[in-house]
């Protein structure tokens, strides 16, 4: 597993990289936001069940 810092603080933290949860910190990047950060406990969409 890769161990990254993360930032003390954000003006947003998204938790969960579901569907939702990458959709809210996608659409907030498209409108400017910055300084956002993703928390996910494991892979990015990991708990949308497969098709
Ligand atoms: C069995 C089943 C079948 C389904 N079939 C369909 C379908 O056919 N079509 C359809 O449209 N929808 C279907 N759904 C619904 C769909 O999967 C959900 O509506 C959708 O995945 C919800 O998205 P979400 O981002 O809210 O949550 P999720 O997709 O569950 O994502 C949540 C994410 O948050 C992460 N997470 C959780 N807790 C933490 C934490 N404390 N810290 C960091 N990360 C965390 C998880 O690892 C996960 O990656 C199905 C659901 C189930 C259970």
């Amino acid at each position: 597993m890769t161990r990254i810092a993360l930032p003390s603080q954000a003006r947003v933290v998204v938790v969960g990289g579901g569907v939702i949860g990458t959709s809210v910190a996608y659409h907030l990047g498209l409108l400017g936001w910055q300084d956002i950060v993703l928390l996910e406990r494991d892979r990015l969409t990991s708990g949308t069940p497969p098709a």
